[in-house]
């Protein structure tokens, strides 16, 4: 399943090696297959290696991880600690499936080398983390909620932070992370090196990155349009009821193995995995109210090849990096525009071409224009032969929203207040002044915290609370 072939996306002909990187790393790239740095890698390698802070525009799916992970493994071999070993790098991400990706990515590339690594994110139990974290740990990967459980039991140390990695900050601060990353910022020491990276760079994120940034190298890769090219959009306009059986006619005539199925709601997706195991097509969904282990269990399977088709919510499907995934549905369409692009980018990774179909009804006609418009192209429609709508095309392109969405949405959109410098709308919720669900038992909460998190926080996510 690894990319064997060069990173298309690339103009740039450099090796690892001539980036500087020592050879157990450079041995840990071949054996997955890479061939040539990506564009992400070949800038942001160098820079980092030179001890300077960087702000990197970049989305999941550039390559970005390596290009973090690849130097700071470098650094922290080169310039090793001395006495005990303790936590050097922390590397801050919005959900447990990119920080549990990031550590994979950590212990790949560092295959060839004694640096210890560990994760901390809610939904699993706390005594398994803090046991690993007494054993030692050179680098952590966490989610900022769990981090911040820790730091208030004293099972974690941070005084000693030489480097921060801030992945996703955008994920993050939507999800509304912003005050536990500004905690988590005021309890590491002055001197260390920063790593920034964002997919997009509104007022709110610049002012983040300001705030600890020292002199950053600005580092920008443009990945959208080269994804865009990579992946196939096609609209298949349908009826609502006949979406399942459009689907499973899909998955069976085009004998795909593998694909992405996105629902907005976490009932919808369990239903839909269900009712596609009845059909013969082996299916689970993953979504913010199953466990951590059900979830991590789903996407094991679905990468091994066990599960045809993985149903997700855009939450829960967040941070997923499943390689040369060929195949996205949309089965229903976002009500968010953003989330469309973050769902098809779950194919065309690294370079390897990909597909994204959306089943689309009438009265989701609109959320397809808001999408297009936010694209700035307009995805090519296809009447699939039997599964001919009752509506015609024309009624299709001027539908307005359907009542029901509307209905579904205002009284979260009427809840939800106005987005805070602090994204801490918390207390709307009865949520204590810090913003963190109250309550003594942390560690059960987690098990849909990420979800609720970003449930309430996005402007205009208004069925996210439903995800
Ligand atoms: P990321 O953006 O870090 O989530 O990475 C996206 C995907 O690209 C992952 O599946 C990586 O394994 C893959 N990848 C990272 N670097 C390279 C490279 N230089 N060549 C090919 N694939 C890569």
């Amino acid at each position: 399943m690894r990319c064997r072939r060069p990173y298309q996306e690339s103009s740039i002909t450099t090796s690892f090696e001539s980036l500087g990187l020592r050879a157990e790393l450079v041995r840990a790239v071949a054996d997955q297959g890479y061939t040539q740095p990506t564009p992400v890698q070949a800038q942001a390698i160098p820079v980092i290696l030179q001890r300077r802070d960087i702000l990197a525009g970049a989305q999941t799916g550039t390559g970005k991880t390596a290009g973090f992970v690849l130097p700071l493994l470098q650094l922290l071999t080169e310039h090793p600690a001395g006495g005990q070993r303790r936590i050097r790098v922390l590397i801050l991400t919005p959900t447990r499936e990119l920080a549990a990706q990031i550590e994979e990515s950590v212990r790949t590339y560092g295959a060839h080398l004694k640096q210890r690594s560990a994760t901390v994110f809610g939904g699993v139990s706390m005594n398994n983390q803090i046991r690993a974290l007494r054993d030692g740990v050179d680098i952590l990967v966490a989610t900022p909620g769990r981090l911040l459980d820790h730091l208030q039991q004293r099972t974690v140390n941070l005084s000693q932070i030489e480097f921060l990695v801030l992945d996703e900050a955008d994920r993050m601060l939507d999800m509304g992370f912003i005050r536990d990353i500004r905690k988590i910022l005021a309890m590491l020491p002055e001197k260390r090196q920063n790593l920034f990276f964002s997919a997009t760079f509104s007022t709110e994120i610049r002012g983040l990155a300001d705030s600890f940034l020292h002199n950053p190298v600005e580092v920008a890769v443009a990945r959208s349009n080269a994804t865009a090219e990579l992946i196939s959009q096609l609209v298949h306009p349908v009826d609502k009821d006949s979406k399942r059986a459009l689907l499973t006619k899909l998955i069976a005539d085009g004998d795909w193995r593998q694909v992405l199925v996105f629902t907005r709601t976490k009932h919808g997706a369990n239903r839909l995995a269900e009712q596609l195991d009845k059909d013969g097509i082996t299916a689970d969904a993953i979504h913010g109210n199953k466990s951590q282990n059900a979830r991590t269990r789903a996407l094991a399977d679905f990468k091994a090849g066990k599960l045809r088709v993985l149903v997700a919510t855009d939450i829960a499907a967040r941070g997923l990096d499943i390689e040369q995934l060929p195949h996205v549905v949309n089965y229903e369409l976002p009500n968010v525009p953003e989330d469309y692009v973050h769902r098809i980018g779950r194919t065309g990774r690294a370079g390897t071409p990909g597909q994204a179909v959306s089943l689309v009804s009438i009265d989701e006609a609109a959320f397809l224009r808001d999408i297009e418009r936010l694209m700035k192209i307009k995805v090519e429609r296809v009447v699939f032969p039997g599964f001919e709508p009752s509506f015609t095309m024309a009624k299709f392109e001027t539908a307005p929203p359907a009542p029901v969405q509307q209905r579904q949405q205002r009284p979260q959109q009427q809840r939800r207040s106005p987005r805070p410098a602090a994204a801490g709308n918390g207390a709307s919720r009865g949520a204590p002044a810090n913003g963190r669900p109250s309550g003594g038992n942390r560690g059960s909460q987690n098990g849909s915290r990420d979800a609720n998190r970003s449930g309430n926080r996005r402007p205009g996510a208004a069925l996210n609370g439903n995800r």
